[in-house]
């Protein structure tokens, strides 16, 4: 056993409400410079949808990087090459800036300069590449929420038709919810074992994981191999950039930005002990359902004797073990077992999970969901499929995303009922 510390994030989807805050305050301090206008370290998706950069949960769209085996287990295309690092200089596909959007200013000097007409000037979009004015933007960080009606229509160039058919079916039955997003900070990062620099490192102390900018020679081959696609190449640079979890806050014992600022209050920080030794198998699980539980497995419990005394000798500080056995993560993720990580799939051993949202509440409540006295309530009476939800979040493995969204309705249940002196407490309500 080889005991190691790691940060790591747990959002609660059912209390994100979409404001962006977390985005424009992460942007604002990490990535306001020249070359990095279309970097969203942070970003947050309307799903359904494609997401940003588009596409990119479709492995297979980025061709050279990812194929599905005859079992199919999801790896690294054989012979790829991505793989074949002597052959570097052919990068395989990556997303291209049409895959995010063109950078845009709006032309404030128009409203000042424009002559006297009978409506008032607009100050309307100019690239920041050609400087020429841009008539209609075309994406976004958030493409669905922006173009809402537009979406049902453009979606079926994205291959959502079956999605539509399927979840979407009837009109009442449309759902939407909102998934935040970052670098996951993975165990097991592809963008690291990618890098032909050896720019990217995991930091031993917690796990977080950074590009050296001296280090790195703009080969991107970090932005074809990390599968969240949460590396953005700066053009102006040369050099591709990353979110770097606040490491200078996390330092001096602040949370992350996004953290902070959520509106929501969705976001939970905390320590995880790990065994290193268990990353590899853990990762190369040959059934992609197993995956999930293969990722638990690999956390230790903090409050063990014998993984407190390994940790010592492994040179783990005494407040970050007492971090890991405060820790919210460890709860939500092991103990009450309500959080997953997205997409393990992908075999990195992501880091930042995530609770499935239950909404639209109104809705459960209206089909029974909530609040009955038939004893536990009916999660298949939820709106967002939870085939949905599992694809997402545990590969395809329904069961535990089922309790998860269980053992949360009766919660909610029980806090609904909870009355203070026997009147029903209104604000819990
Ligand atoms: Fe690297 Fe991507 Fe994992 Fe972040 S999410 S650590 S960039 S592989
Ligand atoms: Fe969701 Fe919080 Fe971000 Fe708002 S600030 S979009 S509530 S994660």
């Amino acid at each position: 056993m080889r005991i190691r510390a790691q940060i790591g994030m747990v959002l609660n989807l059912d209390k994100c409400i979409g404001c962006h805050t977390c985005s424009v305050t992460c942007k604002n301090v990490w990535t306001t410079r020249e070359g990095v206008e279309y970097a969203w370290f942070n970003n947050v998706e309307t799903k359904p949808g494609t997401g940003y950069p588009t596409d990119w949960e479709n492995q297979a769209r980025w061709k050279g990087g990812w194929e599905r085996t005859k079992s199919g287990k999801l790896q690294p295309k054989q012979g790829s090459k991505w793989r074949i690092l002597s052959n570097i200089f052919a990068n395989p596909s990556m997303p291209e800036i049409d895959d995010y959007y063109e950078p845009f200013d709006f032309d404030y000097d128009h409203l000042k300069s424009a002559p006297e007409m009978e409506a008032f000037p607009t100050a309307r979009p100019r690239s920041k590449i050609t400087g020429e004015r841009m008539e209609k933007i075309e994406k976004g960080p958030n493409w669905e929420e922006i173009l809402g009606g537009e979406f049902a229509k453009r979606s079926e160039d994205y291959n959502f038709e079956g999605i539509q058919k399927e979840i979407y079916g009837e009109y009442e039955n449309t759902f939407m919810m909102y998934l935040p997003r970052l670098c996951e900070h993975c165990l097991n990062p592809a963008c690291a074992s990618s890098c032909p620099s050896g720019a990217i490192y995991k930091r031993e102390e917690d796990g977080i994981v950074l590009i050296d900018q001296e280090k790195c020679r703009g080969w991107r081959m970090c932005v074809s191999g990390c599968p969240y696609k949460k590396i953005y190449y700066n053009w102006s640079s040369g050099k591709s950039e990353k979110c770097t979890l606040c490491y200078p806050r996390i330092e001096s014992g602040n949370p992350t930005v996004c953290s902070e600022t959520c509106v929501g209050r969705i976001r939970y920080l905390g320590v995880m002990l790990y065994d290193a030794d268990k990353i590899e198998d853990a990762a190369n699980m040959e059934h992609e359902k197993d995956l999930y539980n293969a990722q638990l497995g690999v956390f230790l419990d903090p409050n063990d004797p014998v993984v407190i005394e390994t940790a010592r000798a492994d040179g783990i500080p005494e407040d970050w073990i007492k971090a890991a056995q405060e820790s919210p993560i460890w709860k939500m993720a092991m103990e009450w077992k309500v959080a997953f990580p997205l997409h393990p799939e992908y075999r990195t051993l992501p880091m930042v999970w995530y609770i499935p949202p239950l909404s639209p509440i109104q809705n459960a409540v209206e089909a029974g969901a909530i609040g009955t006295d038939a004893g536990m309530p009916d999660v298949k009476n939820l709106r967002i499929p939870v085939r949905y939800l599992a694809n997402m979040l545990t590969a395809g493995d329904e069961a535990p995303v089922v309790t998860a969204l269980e053992r949360m309705l009766a919660m909610r249940s029980y806090m609904r009922s909870k009355t203070i002196e026997g009147v029903i407490d209104e604000g819990i309500a």
